[in-house]
């Protein structure tokens, strides 16, 4: 039986019924920028993260532009980001004008170590630092990073692309933050019918530059105060992402429920799983198998591939390794974690209503591949 690594058109019976009907109403009113359905969407994900603010806007990355310019990063300053991460936090730093230096990552849990980052603080003075949530959790610790940054005037942006739904100290992973971003790209937790993305904070005078920020820096219709661009999420994906949030918890419940299952079969078959850190509940974004022997790591794939059993490497390679980083890297400080990292890590299936027979079979394919291929 081939199994999808990700699948999102799992949707529930009633799903695709009320997208159509509300295709057609919008369709016919030409509801298609801003409206009832952006403001409703912004309301919610204020309340379901428990932050003041939340900035709907294009995309993933457009928020972390937004953020961090919102937070008054331009050119001439330098941002700290951990080397392991997606290219669009990487890219989110240049794209405003900053100096991107890199931090190594602790493996334990894939985001910035923080004696590296320490030490990054004191040889780069940085203006701002991104810490991303990785995998469906965060920093074991995220609340040391937070006051670190905190006492030493460095805002701290984090980018929660893979986290909705995370939470940290028994609150959502956002509300903690002093300003964090997330995405709707249709394969993340909480995905939208194309882009789409957010920014969040507490913080009135951020909220108030990121929403002008994305709207052409406007003061009026055609008063504008900042140089911005243009960053509107659609009203179909606001409404798209609003018929998702009344199915989340059961979306959620399913992929922590698969993300458990995984953990607990895994390791009687030689696989180590990366664990969410203390203090977390994740959100079943994707399964973190740790496979260091490299042979054994490509007999495995080779093996999942053969049976049609889809699987990813997320993310294969380290920021400061990419052809883009030449010339625009600052720095890098720390070890090279990161690649050792990027190397080792093998994703299994995991998506919201994957079977436990999808899962079972999996794990054969997957068994029978570390048997034959032994570290
Ligand atoms: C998906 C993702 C982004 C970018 O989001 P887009 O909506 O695709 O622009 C940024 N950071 C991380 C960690 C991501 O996973």
């Amino acid at each position: 039986m081939p199994v999808p690594f990700i699948d999102i058109k799992r949707f529930e019976p009633d799903f695709l019924p009320a997208w159509q009907a509300k295709v057609a109403e919008m369709s016919a009113q030409a509801q298609f920028v801003g409206g009832p359905e952006v403001a409703r969407l912004e309301q919610r994900l204020a309340a379901a993260t428990g932050v003041d603010h939340a900035i709907s806007c294009g995309n993933g990355t457009d928020a972390i532009q937004l953020a961090l310019r919102a937070v008054d990063v331009g050119p001439g300053d330098v941002v700290l980001l951990p080397n392991a991460t997606f290219w669009a936090t990487f890219e989110a730093v240049v794209n405003v004008g900053a100096s991107p230096v890199t931090v190594d990552i602790n493996p334990a849990d894939g985001a910035l170590d923080l004696d590296a980052f320490t030490q990054a603080l004191n040889t780069h003075a940085p203006k701002a630092a991104l810490v991303v949530h990785l995998y469906g959790w965060g920093s074991a610790r995220l609340a040391e990073l937070r006051q670190l940054c905190q006492a030493r005037g460095v805002v701290l942006v984090e980018d929660g692309a893979q986290s909705f739904g995370v939470t940290y100290q028994e609150q959502s992973i956002y509300a903690g933050a002093a300003i964090a971003t997330t995405s709707f790209y249709p394969a993340k937790v909480l995905g939208a019918a194309g882009d789409g993305g957010a920014v969040f904070t507490s913080h009135a005078g951020w909220a108030e530059k990121a929403r002008q920020l994305g709207n052409h820096g406007r003061t009026s219709h055609y008063g504008y105060g900042l140089v911005g661009w243009n960053s509107r999420m659609d009203a179909l994906q606001a409404a798209f992402v609003n018929l998702a949030l009344d199915h989340f918890d059961a979306r959620l419940a399913s992929r922590r429920e698969a993300a458990a299952y995984y953990r607990s079969k895994l390791p009687a078959l030689g696989v180590s799983v990366m664990p969410a850190p203390a203090d977390y509940n994740e959100n079943g974004y994707c399964n973190v198998c740790v496979l260091p022997d490299p042979a054994q790591k490509a007999a495995v794939e080779a093996a999942l591939k053969d049976a049609g059993i889809g699987f990813a490497n997320i993310y294969p390679g380290a920021m400061s390794e990419q052809e883009g980083a030449r010339g625009v890297l600052h720095a890098h400080v720390g070890g090279d974690c990161a690649q050792t990292l990027c190397a080792s890590v093998l994703n299994l299936p995991l998506f919201a209503y994957i079977t436990r027979a999808e899962q079972d079979e999996v794990m054969v394919v997957l068994q029978q591949a570390m048997a034959a291929t032994p570290a």
